[in-house]
């Protein structure tokens, strides 16, 4: 992990190219799959770990996004989790975080970074995602692990599941009559 100034202008680098970005057509599918079994009574619930929300942007309802979203704050002092798509994120941000190797750390001060808005509170914030070595949000983690168990049919798409945590998930649902077609399941190696 490098200096908080590194920290945010990696962070509004990668905000600002997705925030130019559209959900490609299997973000799109997904929320039709969504939308279709609405119309029959039924549910579905997309469980991701990207942290883009392109999912959203497509039009995805019922999504648990357990390693947060590049598009939400947490307060270091207060806690509040916040959306956020400011453009910078915060004005000394802006044109800085260029991904080239060469690109030199701005060293912006700490004080002028983004800072909470909450009542009271000038705590700084830093990005809502999981970072690693991190505890996820035990709340979002007991829904999706709640909803493995109780869906019909677990569909594992788009990830070669050799990132930890979610490749633990598809396997609960193994147990019983549950079916887990995988559309792109690479075991991961030994
Ligand atoms: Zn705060």
């Amino acid at each position: 992990m490098g200096t908080t100034s590194e920290v945010w202008e990696f962070y509004h680098y990668r905000r600002e190219v997705v925030q130019s970005k559209e959900p490609n057509a299997r973000h799109l599918a997904i929320t039709e799959c969504e939308a279709r079994p609405d119309r029959q009574g039924q549910r579905v619930v997309v469980i991701t770990q990207n942290i883009n929300e392109l999912h959203h942007k497509a039009g995805t309802k019922n999504l648990l996004e357990i390693h947060g979203s590049l598009f939400k704050t947490r307060c270091t002092s207060c806690g509040v989790v916040a959306e956020n798509y400011e453009s910078p994120i915060c004005p000394v941000l802006s044109g800085k975080g260029a991904p080239e190797p060469e690109t030199q750390d701005a060293r912006i001060p700490v004080e002028r970074l983004c800072r909470c808005e909450e009542a009271g509170c000038v705590g700084l914030l830093r990005p809502h995602v999981g970072w690693f070595g991190e505890n996820l949000d035990p709340a979002i983690l007991e829904e999706a692990d709640r909803e493995l168990a109780l869906c019909d049919l677990c569909l594992v798409v788009g990830t070669s599941s050799v990132v930890t945590l979610l490749p633990c998930l598809p396997p609960r649902c193994l147990p019983g009559q549950h079916q887990w077609p995988n559309l792109t399941w690479e075991p991961p190696q030994p």
